[in-house]
């Protein structure tokens, strides 16, 4: 699903330029159900919004679903982000003066779906979150758990392959991160690639594979193995 080959990334302003990624080497089949761990400010978020295509890189490869990145034209970017792609953030990212209904209908409305056919698939996303209750809730009356999941409802609508959470648990206590990690596991199940961002272990444990980043690197990788992680690779810090 995903293949990342030398995958390099600098931030550049006029004074000076950041180099964040520094060659990455990354394949993620589909299904597959990964964490990314690592220290505050050593990509973690970068990557993800690079394989998210919310974001561009210097050099290197990447390829989705076969498709190199590098080719699309900004428009052909945005809809392959949406057919493939939704994403989960640690602050929800919700509407604060639309209903949890209409802000998962919003990438709907986005592709021109009459509202009528929107709000009943809306509402479908809301149930299967277990929050049919709650449409016309405005997202001030909903619990950080509940605005997660109606974002995960969100993040559904369009029938991604692929999940991306960025610390999807960083706001929540550990009651309703348990809640969150539950929904999320669940969509792997159900087949979705999933691919989480967090610093927190217990988050990372609930994947099958965690990716540990340094500095812009992948400093080792673990994989589980009958439930337990066993480390697997090291990726040696590459002379640029
Ligand atoms: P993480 O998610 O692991 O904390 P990030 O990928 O957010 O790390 O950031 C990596 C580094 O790049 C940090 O030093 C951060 O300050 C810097 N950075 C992130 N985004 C930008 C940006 N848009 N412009 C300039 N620097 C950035
Ligand atoms: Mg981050």
């Amino acid at each position: 699903m995903i293949q990342i080959r030398q995958l390099h990334k600098s931030y550049r302003t006029e004074a000076l330029s950041l180099h964040v990624l520094k060659g990455i080497d990354l394949e993620i089949g589909a299904g597959e159900y990964v964490s990314i761990m690592g220290a505050s400010g050593s990509g973690k978020s970068t990557l993800l919004n690079i394989l998210g295509i919310l974001d561009t890189y210097d050099s290197g490869e990447y390829f989705l679903n076969g498709t190199l990145i590098k080719n699309l034209s900004e428009t052909q970017a945005a809809l392959y982000r949406n057919e493939m792609i939704g994403f989960v953030f640690q602050s929800f990212n919700l509407i604060n003066f639309k209903n949890a209904l209409e802000n998962v209908a919003l990438p709907l409305y986005y592709k021109k779906v009459s509202r009528k056919k929107r709000n009943i698939i809306a509402l479908e996303h809301l149930d299967r979150m277990g929050l049919k209750d709650w449409a016309h809730h405005m997202p001030n009356e909903l619990s950080g758990g509940q605005k997660q999941r109606v974002a995960i409802a969100r993040a559904l609508i369009s029938d991604p392959k692929i999940i991306l959470a960025d610390e999807p648990t960083g706001a929540l206590d550990s009651k309703t991160t348990v809640e969150v990690m539950e929904v999320l596991t669940n969509l792997n199940r159900e087949g979705i690639t999933t691919i989480i961002v967090t610093h927190e272990p217990s988050v990372a444990d609930a994947t099958n594979r965690i990716i540990h980043l340094k500095d812009g690197m992948i400093e080792y990788e673990t994989r589980k193995d009958n439930g337990v992680h066993i480390t697997t690779q090291l990726q040696k810090p590459q002379m640029v």
